[in-house]
């Protein structure tokens, strides 16, 4: 066997996907672990069930966010006691960007690009007419990015790959040269996390945020993370000054007073069982080098993006085509890239879609090899060649696309 073949499928045994799916869906959920139902469990019947609310110190819920926040951190290139998890990634977003502010309050401008992910533009816009000091949200295209960044820009919030064509900014470079204008530094790794290696830490970055349902397979409300660079985790000021993030929660003073490093970016309650799901999620991590999970993502995207253009020409390819500048999805634009990806869906592909035309296939090399390609590949030959999409039933929209 060579190297390749030997990696193949390289975890999927750990995941229970149903027989037959073929699942391109990894970037947007990630599939349910075979450990996390046996850890939900015990973290039902042993810890709540058995301790009630013992299970705070008997079980180590109280540390869980910076604990479990230490594996997400060994992920993207963080060091110990720099990442702590809770809420959803947009309160992240609105922290990381809050605390971004204070750091430059003689500044106006928040820069981003046009094609972010909306919830982080939104959250932006609230925070950003809730301080009410004529601060403005400033959006470009991703290619303007660069020649945007100047001395007015307070922060520059970016996500490193973009949700729907799956471009990637060279995040060591553009953070080097926003920071040499003076400007604060957000990315969101949303689609990054578990996709491939990050080294947040040596990109100098001040904050970045990210969700662990994604890549990290932590399941459908799994806490988001948010890392702060170690040299500012004591100094940094958190706008949402929750009880749980306070010096001593349990002295209940009357001020607040913000908590030792990382801990103070924690807001109220840990999602206690959602940990559970993700650190069993974490566990098939262990030993994983996401140098390998990159290099198969890339020969798995590769494949797909060559087969497709030869089979399916009414397809444009919506991505870079350099795997370089491309996160670990593949998006094809189709006028009625909805109806075919429910046409897949009924076939038992599963990608999903992105309006206005986008139809995007995430690849998971834990769980996708080659043949599982191959076999989308032919299914979505199948689906285009015979106009299978052209149906009423797959015109429907649901609530989620
Ligand atoms: C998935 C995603 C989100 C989701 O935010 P939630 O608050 O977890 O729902 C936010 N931003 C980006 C860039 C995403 O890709």
């Amino acid at each position: 066997m060579n190297k390749r073949d030997r990696k193949t499928n390289m975890k999927k045994d750990q995941f229970n996907i149903p027989e037959g799916m073929i699942y391109l869906d990894g970037n947007s959920l990630g599939p349910l672990p075979v450990a996390a139902s046996a850890r939900v469990q015990k973290t039902l019947q042993d810890e709540w069930g058995k301790l009630l609310i013992k299970g705070w110190n008997e079980a180590g819920w109280m540390q869980q966010p910076s604990g479990v926040g230490d594996r997400v951190g060994a992920l993207i290139g963080a060091p110990k006691g720099t990442v702590v998890l809770g809420d959803t990634l947009s309160i992240k977003v609105y922290q990381a960007l809050a605390a971004a502010l204070n750091m430059n309050p003689d500044r106006r401008i928040v820069l981003s690009d046009s094609g972010n992910f909306p919830t982080d533009l939104y959250m932006a816009e609230g925070l950003l007419d809730t301080i009410d000091k004529g601060h403005e949200l400033k959006t470009v295209a991703s290619q303007d990015i660069e020649s945007a960044l100047n001395e007015d820009v307070a922060v520059l919030m970016l996500t490193h790959v973009d949700y729907r064509s799956g471009r990637m900014y060279d995040m060591e470079r553009l953070t080097a040269k926003a920071q040499s204008f003076g400007i604060v530094v957000i990315w969101d790794l949303a689609h990054s996390a578990g996709a491939m290696p990050v080294k947040i830490e040596k990109s100098n970055a001040e904050f970045a945020v990210g969700c662990t349902y994604k890549y990290l397979n932590g399941g459908p409300g799994a806490p988001a993370f948010i890392y702060v660079r170690s040299d500012l985790t004591d100094t940094v000021q958190p706008a949402l000054s929750g009880w749980l993030g306070h010096s001593a929660p349990f002295a209940f003073e009357q001020k607040y007073r913000a908590g030792a490093g990382i801990e103070r970016m924690r807001v109220g309650t840990p999602p206690i069982i959602q940990l559970a799901s993700l650190e069993a999620a974490l566990d098939i991590w262990d030993g994983v080098d996401l140098n390998d999970i990159r290099e198969r993502s890339i020969a798995l995207s590769e494949l797909f993006i060559k087969e497709v253009e030869a089979r399916c020409p009414q397809l444009k390819l919506a991505s870079p085509r350099d795997p370089k500048e491309r996160g670990s999805q593949v998006s094809f634009a189709f006028e009625e890239g909805y109806a075919v990806v429910q046409a897949l869906i009924a076939r038992d592909v599963v990608g999903d879609f992105r309006a206005p035309n986008i139809m995007r296939f995430g690849f998971t090399p834990l769980f996708i090899d080659e043949d599982y390609v191959l076999k989308a590949v032919q299914i979505l030959e199948d689906i285009m060649t015979q106009s299978v999409w052209d149906n009423p039933q797959f015109k429907k929209r649901s609530a989620v696309t």
